[in-house]
C-alpha cells in the first residue's frame, strides 16, 4: 500500500500571497512543493500545461522508469506497489496525479512564467510576470521547469534543404507509423536506443542510429541487483577511481559490439555522467544491435535534398529521421539576467544552496546524476523546505 499519510490538503486562499512559489509541476515542482507544504509554508505551484507531470504525458509509449519503483518515490508518498518494479509512463503519471492529491498541491495550471523579477516592494522577494497579465510574489521560489524543456535540434548544415521526414524524438509516441520504412534515429542516448528498438520491433524496413560517441551501456538490471544502486554507491567516489574500474564491469556484463558498428567507449563512464551523459540503460539495444536490426551508422554531419551526410562520407536516403539529440533547459529568459547560470546556462546551485546574488531563488532537476533524478529531486526537496522554511 502507499503510504498515504501525507499532510492534508490546506490549499492557499486565491487571494493570500503564497511565501513561497514553485514554478514547474513536474516530479521535482511537485516533491519540493509537497514537502513545503508539510512544513506549513504556504505553496503556490504554477503550470504552464492544463495538468501535473506534462513531461511524462508526452514521452513515448513505451517508455518506463529505467529506477526502480522504491528508489524513484517521491517524499510522503510511495509509488504504489501495484506499478511494478519498472514503472511505466502512464502510472507515472497516475502517480503524479496520485501525490499531487494526497498532500493537497495548491497548483495553478495553465500559467506561464515568463521572467523572474526582484520584487520592486523592498520585501526582498521575487515578482513573476505570468501569462494573462497576472504578477505573482512570493519570498522564496522554486524553479523546476525540468531539463527537457525546449527540443533542441543541431545546427545541420543543409537542414532546410532536407526534403525528408524529420522529427524530434520529443514528438516520436510509437512505431507504428513507421511500419515498412527506412527510419534514421540520430543520436544514442537512452531516447534514442530506444526508439531504435521500438521502431525495429514495430516492423520499421530498415533502422539505422547515429553514433557520434559511442555510449557506455549498462544492463538495467543483473540478477536482481539494479544498476541504479551502482550508481548511488560510486556517486561520492573520485571519478577517476569509476573510470578506472567501470570497463571492468562493462567487459563482464556487456558484450563487445564493435563488429556490429558499435565500439567500446574511448572515454571515461563517470567522466562523460560528470558532462552531462549517463549510459544508456539496455532495454534492448544489445539484442538488437546483434540482431542487425538496429545498425550503428556515423554521425550525421548535414543534410542534402533528399540525403543525410554522414561523418565517414557516405550519403543514405532514409524515409524518416528522428533527432534524438536533447533539450535546452530553457533557462535563459527566465532566469538568465540574475547572473545564476554557469557558462553551460546551467544554474550555480541547486537543492538547499541559493545563489549569493539572488537569494531565496532555489533550483531542482537541473543535475543529471547517475544515482537517478527522481531520487536526488526527493532528496532535494526536503533540502529546500528546510531552507526555505528557515527564510
Ligand atoms: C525519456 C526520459 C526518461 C527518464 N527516465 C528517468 C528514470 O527512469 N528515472 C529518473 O530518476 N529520471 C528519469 N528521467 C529524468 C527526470 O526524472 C525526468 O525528466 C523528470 O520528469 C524531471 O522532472 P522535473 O520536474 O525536473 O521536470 P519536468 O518533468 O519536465 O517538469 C517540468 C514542468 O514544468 C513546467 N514548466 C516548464 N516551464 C514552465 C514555465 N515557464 N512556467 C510554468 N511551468 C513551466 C512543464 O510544463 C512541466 O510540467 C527521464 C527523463 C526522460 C526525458
Amino acid at each position: 500500500m502507499p503510504d498515504t499519510s501525507a499532510a492534508p490538503a490546506t490549499p492557499a486562499a486565491p487571494d493570500a500571497a503564497p511565501d513561497a512559489i514553485v514554478i514547474g509541476a513536474g516530479p521535482g515542482g511537485l516533491a519540493a512543493a509537497a514537502a513545503l507544504h508539510r512544513r506549513g509554508v504556504r505553496t503556490l505551484v504554477l503550470e504552464r500545461s492544463d495538468a501535473v507531470g506534462a513531461s511524462w504525458r508526452q514521452h513515448y509509449d513505451r517508455l518506463h522508469l529505467h529506477t526502480t519503483r522504491r528508489l524513484s518515490s517521491l517524499p510522503g508518498f510511495a509509488i504504489p506497489r501495484a506499478y511494478g518494479r519498472w514503472v511505466g509512463r502512464d502510472d507515472v503519471v497516475r502517480y503524479l496525479e496520485q501525490y499531487t492529491q494526497a498532500h493537497g498541491l495548491d497548483i495553478a495550471t495553465g500559467i506561464e512564467v515568463s521572467r523572474i523579477e526582484r520584487a520592486t516592494d523592498g520585501s526582498g522577494g521575487w515578482a513573476l510576470p505570468a501569462t494573462g497579465g497576472r504578477r505573482l510574489t512570493a519570498r522564496s521560489i522554486v524553479i523546476a521547469t525540468g531539463t527537457n524543456h525546449t527540443p533542441r535540434l543541431p545546427d545541420w548544415p543543409g537542414l532546410d534543404t532536407f526534403d525528408g521526414e524529420l522529427l524530434h524524438a520529443s514528438r516520436f509516441r510509437n512505431g507504428k507509423p513507421y511500419e515498412g520504412r527506412d527510419v534514421l534515429v540520430v543520436g544514442v542516448g537512452n531516447t534514442g536506443a530506444e526508439i531504435a528498438v521500438d521502431l525495429a520491433e514495430a516492423g520499421a524496413s530498415r533502422v539505422r542510429i547515429a553514433v557520434r560517441t559511442p555510449p557506455h551501456i549498462m544492463r538495467r538490471s543483473t540478477a536482481g541487483w539494479p544498476a541504479q544502486r551502482t550508481g548511488i554507491l560510486v556517486r561520492r567516489l573520485p571519478t577517476r577511481l569509476v573510470d578506472r574500474v567501470a570497463p571492468y564491469v562493462e567487459r563482464i556484463s556487456v558484450p563487445d559490439l564493435s563488429a556490429y558498428g558499435l565500439p567500446r567507449p574511448g572515454n571515461g563512464l563517470y567522466s562523460r555522467v560528470r558532462e552531462g551523459s549517463i549510459p544508456v540503460q539496455d532495454v534492448g539495444l544489445i539484442a538488437a544491435v546483434q540482431a542487425r536490426t538496429v545498425e550503428p551508422v556515423a554521425a550525421v554531419e548535414g543534410f542534402e535534398g533528399r540525403e543525410v551526410l554522414l561523418a565517414d562520407g557516405s550519403r543514405i536516403t532514409p524515409d524518416a529521421v528522428i533527432a534524438a539529440t536533447g533539450y535546452r533547459n530553457g533557462l535563459e529568459p527566465l532566469v538568465g539576467h540574475l547572473g545564476v547560470l554557469n557558462e553551460r546556462g546551467r544554474p550555480t546551485v541547486h537543492g538547499s544552496r541559493t545563489p549569493k546574488e539572488a537569494p531565496g531563488l532555489f533550483f531542482t532537476g537541473y543535475t543529471n546524476p547517475i544515482s537517478g533524478m527522481f531520487r536526488e529531486m526527493a532528496i532535494d526537496a526536503e533540502r529546500i523546505a528546510r531552507a526555505v522554511a528557515r527564510r
